[in-house]
């Protein structure tokens, strides 16, 4: 089971952010069977907008038919690596993904996404190296 922490923020309003730990696989949407659920209305989100799976390679974003598509880092895709620290956006919404950290234990020291809260390889905790939602990369809005 790989849980993964997430934060995203409505590019069209500063007051419109959030985070939330989930389970992968999960999806991101408007209705109610998604792990994240996006409501606002006009906001361009799908009903089933997007699934985030994670392999061996990283964390994956797929577009599950959506009205208005994925963009990782400004590219649309219809399936994608997210890269590590990167982000993507789905209707007015950017989530961002934490950057990687060493694994703290001595044995395995692999390269972890600290979006993650488990280590995958070995299982180890990683949410002292992630325990404060960072909301500085909000840039201000100009009046
Ligand atoms: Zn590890």
């Amino acid at each position: 089971m790989t849980t993964l922490r997430l934060k995203w923020r409505n590019l069209r309003d500063e007051y419109d952010f959030g985070s939330q730990t989930i389970t992968l696989p999960a999806t991101i949407g408007r209705s109610r069977q998604n792990a994240v659920r996006l409501r606002r209305p006009g906001a361009g989100i799908s009903r089933q907008h997007v699934q985030i799976t994670v392999d061996e390679c990283g964390l994956r974003v797929r577009d599950l038919q959506s009205t208005n598509g994925v963009y990782v880092h400004g590219h649309q895709v219809r399936e994608g690596y997210i890269p590590s620290g990167g982000m993507f956006i789905i209707g007015e919404y950017e989530f961002t993904l934490a950057p990687s950290v060493r694994c703290a234990n001595a044995q395995c020291a692999k390269q972890v996404d600290t979006s993650l809260v488990i280590c995958p390889w070995c299982g180890r905790f990683l949410a002292d190296a992630h325990t404060d939602v960072d909301y500085s990369y909000i840039p201000e809005i100009k009046h």
